[in-house]
């Protein structure tokens, strides 16, 4: 396929993007085109073209990560995807296959990892080249808009409350409501988990309490680590910290039960003050999380395409994505902005 497409572009760090027209790209052996349907607006595409993180993209760079379309043009020698499938091109873009990580299904710590978005462009532009072994595959009951936030913050926050180790019955604390948190309290709600959503604006609360959260707590009254511990009676067996705020990090700990693991998972830039005595005299664990592999992709989607799981979405046309970067810089955006490549 020849032709111009639509790009949003980061051409220098922590200015704004810039729409352009670039060559629709030409997928090469192994690879796939895919046209864009939709893609959702993470709050680490606003990291990535603020040039946050210590290992930064290369400039100029097409970011999104969290895109849905269907194959429109397949390489020599792919035989896992055909033209016509609809597919999403995630975070985790590509991987080797064959180190340790990949080999026990960790594809996402591989050394050799590509990330949409990031280290490969991605999908804020009409078209996208992806590797077909990575790319989710969208089940039929799903809307490209739906699915969208599923494969990045969706799958992310899924695997997070595995990996907390909370189990049915027990409580977990979402901090953070925003594009990951709501979509965790719902996957939390599905596996049977009490929540505790807490966030430091009230209308994320509200909307938490919507979704079913049995208890909400505004991180920026004095107490609210002591609210936490107090309505969980002992703090919460599973912490999962989504807030890109370095505040909610310590925060977070301290609402951690005896024997609790505390989830990173947002990643504003800096470190946090451990209180070193009570994580090692309660046997804290914290544990970093990082996506989530292919078949955590396929189960995060089945929730949804069971009806268990909903994103909340505010659809937006590409020439928005400034717009929509301020908002979300300040925390003004509901839930989840998705590009639909639809409107103009
Ligand atoms: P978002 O802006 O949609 O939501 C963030 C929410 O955090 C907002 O509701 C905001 O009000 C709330 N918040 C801000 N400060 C807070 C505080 N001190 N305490 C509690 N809540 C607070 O962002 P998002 O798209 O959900 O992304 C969140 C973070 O997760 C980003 O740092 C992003 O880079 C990171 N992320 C990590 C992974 C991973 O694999 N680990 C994947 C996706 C996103
Ligand atoms: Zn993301
Ligand atoms: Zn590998």
């Amino acid at each position: 396929m020849t032709g111009k497409m639509q790009a949003a572009i980061v051409e220098h760090f922590g200015k704004p993007l810039v729409l352009q027209e670039w060559d629709i790209p030409t997928p090469g052996p192994g690879q796939i085109l895919v046209k864009t349907e939709a893609c959702g607006v993470c709050h680490t595409d606003l990291h990535a073209a603020s040039g946050d993180w210590p290992l930064k993209p290369t400039l100029p760079f097409i970011p999104g990560h969290e895109a849905i379309g269907r194959v429109v043009a397949v390489g020599a020698g792919v035989r896992l995807v055909k033209e016509g499938d609809r597919v999403g091109v995630p975070w985790l873009y590509s991987a080797c296959g064959h180190c340790e990580y990949c080999l026990t299904a960790w594809e996402t710590v591989c050394g050799k990892a590509e990330f949409g978005g990031y280290t490969k462009n991605g999908g804020f532009a009409d078209y996208i080249v992806a590797d077909p072994d990575y790319v989710a595959h969208i089940p039929e009951k799903l809307s490209s808009e739906q699915a969208a936030p599923l494969i990045c913050a969706g799958i992310t926050t899924y695997k997070g409350i595995k990996v907390s180790e909370a189990r049915a019955g027990e409580w977990i604390v979402i901090s953070g409501a925003g594009g990951l948190g709501h979509l965790a309290i719902q996957y939390a709600k599905a596996m049977g988990l009490k929540v505790c959503a807490v966030d430091i604006d009230d209308a994320k609360l509200a909307l938490a309490t919507t979704l079913g959260a049995e208890l909400v707590v505004n991180a920026k009254q004095a107490d609210a680590v002591e609210a936490v511990r107090k309505g969980t009676d002992g703090g919460a067996h599973g912490v999962l910290i989504t807030a890109p705020s370095l505040g909610a990090f310590k925060q977070g700990v301290g609402m951690t039960r005896k024997r609790g693991t505390c989830v990173l998972v947002g990643l504003p830039p800096g470190d946090f003050p451990t209180p070193l005595f009570d994580v090692v005299a309660n046997c804290i664990t914290i544990r970093g999380s990082f996506v989530g592999n292919r078949e955590d992709m396929a189960e995060c989607l089945a929730f949804a395409a069971e009806g268990k799981v909903k994103a909340d979405i505010e659809l937006q046309p590409l020439s928005a994505i400034n717009d929509v970067f301020n908002r979300l810089e300040h925390g003004k955006v509901a839930a989840r902005v998705v590009l639909d490549f639809a409107k103009v």
